[in-house]
């Protein structure tokens, strides 16, 4: 007797379709990594950038650009002015006044790019990622921590950007945030900088992991090959007699 097969599962109920039907046309997700100034934020990111492939979001700035540093490629230099537009335009996802200047994530780039499904990074200081944690709950914060003040005391002094007064503005914010580590998704320790990266990674494989979102994968599983199947049986037979059922 000819072994009868399933196409269709008899365990694909409707309620296992939903995690199906909700993955097409699926936004990408939103990562932001934050830390404190010297942390080693941009070291980290550009490692992460060439292991995985995100949309790195290009901020706006007031500040000047520093030798080296491209329009359109490190940020968009622009004036107080042209800034202060857009804020009234609503054309940022967030923006913070670090420094003496103005620093914005443009919403439009964003919100084009999670729409066809790519996953975003974008890399802020503090104030800038709880403001994009209020705006869109489901964002991914990671924390970028100094294995101790000392330790970024000391990246600060050896950086020699800034001043005695200035380091310990920036070690007094720090302290602030890391006693508020817990407004954050992950902490990630930068200390040995490729074991920061691999941490890093782990956390977007697992946020890219979730059931949630592995609609694809959960399809290919669904699929049966009935000629593989039928040689199966045809061995089980063999093996057992009968039809193998
Ligand atoms: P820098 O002037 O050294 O490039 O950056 C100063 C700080 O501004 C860094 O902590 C950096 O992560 C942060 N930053 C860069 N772009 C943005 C942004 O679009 N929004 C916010 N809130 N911070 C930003």
């Amino acid at each position: 007797k000819a072994p009868s097969y399933h196409a269709t599962p008899p365990s694909l109920t409707p309620r296992s379709c939903g995690i199906l039907s909700r993955v097409k046309g699926m936004r990408g997700r939103l990562f932001v990594m934050t830390g404190a100034s010297g942390v080693g934020k941009g070291t980290v990111r550009a490692k992460v950038l060439e292991r995985t492939r995100l949309f790195y979001s290009i901020s706006m700035t007031t500040r000047p650009p520093r030798p080296g540093e491209v329009d359109g490629v490190d940020y968009y230099f622009v004036d107080r002015p042209t800034f202060e537009a857009l804020v009234r335009e609503d054309g940022f996802l967030e923006y913070a006044e670090y420094v003496g200047h103005l620093y914005g994530t443009p919403r439009a780039p964003v919100e084009r790019a999670l729409s066809r499904g790519e996953d975003v990074l974008l890399e802020i200081e503090v104030q800038g990622a709880l403001q994009v944690k209020r705006a869109v709950p489901e964002a991914v914060l990671i924390f970028l921590l100094p294995p101790s003040l000392s330790e970024l005391k000391r990246r600060l002094v050896y950086r020699g950007k800034d001043s005695p007064e200035k380091i310990q503005k920036r070690l007094e914010q720090a302290e602030w945030e890391i006693r508020n580590a817990h407004l954050f998704d992950y902490v990630v320790v930068n200390d040995v900088l490729e074991e920061a990266v691999a941490d890093f990674l782990a956390i977007l494989t697992a946020e890219r992991r979730r059931s949630g979102r592995m609609g694809e994968a959960l399809e290919m599983a669904l699929r049966r090959d009935l000629a593989l199947e039928a040689e199966l049986d045809e061995i089980l037979r063999r093996r057992y007699g009968g039809t193998g059922h």
